[in-house]
């Protein structure tokens, strides 16, 4: 399974992404997560990715592509993937597919997450991410047993710079003007599946694996 999750910040694709990688055994990678890796390891590329990451923009195609790159030639990505928060924009889209042309791996599928504005406010105003091993919780909706608490590992809960509001609000009209025109990208191309991104974690899973298929 060859699969990329489209969808708004707040949808769900990391969540829904760990359990589908799960169920297709195939490696989840996050663009998000490796920038956030490599900003925590003080790494060139976090250097270059940090501004644009505080700001809520985009960090640029040239390095985002050759990183995306770089790991889809790991030797796990050759049994499939799904690709988490790639490509975002047209241009993204379209390397991605010539990466893919290349190494002779065409998509199987590109899922789109629907939610409405209102429910994503709702979630990522008191979404909250652990520093240790990135997994989220919510201070209502899905809250750690201890308070600050990751109940995955025990690490430490904080609210991402990029969640607030300010942020957010960029990170939502980037959405819009850049991202959501790669759905009718796959659209054309027969690719495009959709379901709701809104219910229990599991009912979603569900919904995800019947429209993509075994
Ligand atoms: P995410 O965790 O997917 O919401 O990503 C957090 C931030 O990382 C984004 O707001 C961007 O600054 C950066 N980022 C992640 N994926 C990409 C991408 N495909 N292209 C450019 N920037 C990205």
């Amino acid at each position: 399974m060859r699969l990329i999750l489209v969808g708004p910040p707040g949808a769900g694709k990391g969540t829904q992404a760990v359990h589908l990688a799960a169920h297709y055994q195939i490696p989840h990678i996050s663009t998000g997560d490796i920038f956030r890796a490599n900003l925590k390891n003080g790494t060139e590329l976090g250097k270059q990715a940090q501004s644009f990451m505080d700001r809520g923009e985009l960090v640029p195609d040239s390095v985002t592509n050759e990183m995306v790159k770089d790991r889809l030639g790991n030797p796990d990505a050759a049994k499939g993937f799904l690709l988490d928060g790639f490509p975002r924009n047209t241009n993204q889209a379209q390397v991605l597919d010539q990466i893919l042309v290349e190494k002779k791996m065409p998509l199987d599928a590109a899922l789109e997450l629907k939610i409405d504005h209102a429910e994503i406010i709702k979630r990522l105003s008191g979404r909250r991410t652990c520093r240790g091993c990135g997994a989220s919780s919510h201070v209502e909706f899905e809250k750690p047993k201890v308070a600050g608490v990751c109940d995955k590992c025990g690490g430490q809960l904080y609210q991402r710079e990029d969640d607030k509001e300010e942020v957010l609000n960029r990170r939502l009209e980037i959405y819009a003007q850049q991202t959501e025109p790669i759905i009718s990208f796959y659209n054309s191309k027969g690719l495009l599946k959709n379901i709701s991104a809104v219910g229990s974690v599991e009912t979603i899973t569900k919904a995800a694996i019947s429209a993509l298929g075994k």
